[in-house]
């Protein structure tokens, strides 16, 4: 299909259940080489620093394990997104925090920043194929739209055609992670290209930690996709990991954009079982390169390209680190001291436990340096 096809908006999208809303990024300002930032959080009075930090990491861990609820179970989350793990690469604490304290206002100039992004996005969105509004009865009508959104991307991956928007999924060591690829398109020399697109505020390219966290993004995307066309996707991922029911009917206006593709369908299960046979049997090939290009919102212009090396290993690695938290393997962590640069512009510096105990253990240190 050229340029106009289709896509179905699916609601859970825009309501903040997709990664789609935070897939922008926030300014940073380059933080001054050599001067790390001091903390300088409310602390405790007359109280032995050290003595209370292993205390209260005691009675948070304590308190989990008498809970015994995993973070997932707490947040009453069936899956993470691609971007919760991406976010974890920041700062994994500010990560909580967001799910903690969903009702924390972003700062003003930050909202402007991400419905800019949105809007940009949303243009290139509307270059390659129409958005039509769909209403949903029941989550199976939710992941219905996801479904039929990955039908069309094959269709038009399969006639070499450029993708915009793609859904992806899959779990990774138990855990069912969903994203949003913002592009897929087959290179002059034929190989299958992701090409993530960032918009900045600001007019020069990110720092390394920003990169960073935007190299595991798209590696991630990349693992979910190559799986699914490689088939690794069943049936029983969708019942046991998002509860999902496979005989649940399908909302008549999801019955009739799918006929308009091209699909019967009929219940969730119909689509599901096609969606399956389409990706074991495409001969879609894995993604060969992955690239992001960061545009400088004001301008529209482009600040420049960054290819990333897909490294499996450290991928594995920090994906398994970051799941031990989801899990309830381990308490999360915020910044390293180096990074303490970033807690300026976090929206939770005031209320953050682990900046006080950084905090607090960097003056007792000081205070034993000096005796
Ligand atoms: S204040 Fe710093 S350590 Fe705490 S959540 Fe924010 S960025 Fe992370």
């Amino acid at each position: 299909m050229s340029g106009r096809d289709s896509g179905l908006q699916d609601p859970e999208a825009a309501s903040g259940f997709s990664d789609l809303s935070d897939s922008e990024l926030l300014q940073i300002e380059e933080p001054k080489i050599g001067e790390p930032q001091l903390l300088s959080g409310p602390r405790p009075q007359h109280v032995d620093s050290r003595t209370a930090n292993v205390e209260e990491r005691k009675k948070r861990t304590a308190k989990r394990k008498r809970m015994r609820r995993t973070p997932l179970e707490a947040f009453h989350l069936r899956y993470l997104c691609v971007t919760d793990l991406s976010a974890q690469v920041w700062c994994e604490q500010q990560a909580v925090y967001h799910k903690e304290k969903p009702s924390v206002q972003l700062p003003e100039k930050t909202t402007i920043v991400l419905n800019t992004g949105k809007s940009i996005h949303l243009a290139r969105e509307l270059q390659d194929h129409n958005l039509v509004p769909i209403k949903t009865r029941s989550r199976e009508d939710g992941w219905a739209i996801k479904m039929i959104n990955i039908l069309l991307t094959i269709t038009n991956l399969r006639k070499g055609q450029r993708v915009r928007e793609c859904p992806v999924f899959g779990v990774i060591e138990g855990v069912f992670v969903f994203g949003i690829i913002d592009q897929l398109n087959y290179t002059a020399k034929g190989e299958l290209q992701l090409n993530e697109l960032k918009t900045r505020e600001s007019a020069y390219m990110p720092v390394p930690a920003q990169k960073k966290r935007d190299r595991f993004q798209v590696s991630l995307y990349k693992h979910l996709f190559d799986a699914m066309v490689q088939g690794c996707l069943t049936q029983d991922i969708f019942i046991h990991h998002l509860h999902l029911k496979p005989k649940q009917s399908l909302g008549q206006e999801i019955q009739e954009h799918a006929q308009k593709a091209g699909f019967m369908v009929q219940c969730f299960e119909d689509l599901l079982e096609l969606v399956l046979l389409n990706l074991t049997h495409s001969d879609i090939p894995a993604i060969d390169s992955l690239q992001i290009e960061y545009i400088h919102q004001k301008t529209n212009t482009l600040l420049g390209t960054e290819v990333i090396t897909y490294n499996h290993d450290e991928l594995m690695s920090m994906s398994h680190y970051f799941l031990a938290y989801w899990k309830g393997q381990r308490d999360p962590n915020g910044v390293d001291i180096e990074d303490t640069w970033k807690c300026s512009y976090c929206v939770f510096a005031d209320v953050c436990d682990w900046r006080r105990q950084r905090a607090d253990s960097l003056i007792q240190k000081g205070r034993e340096k000096t005796t």
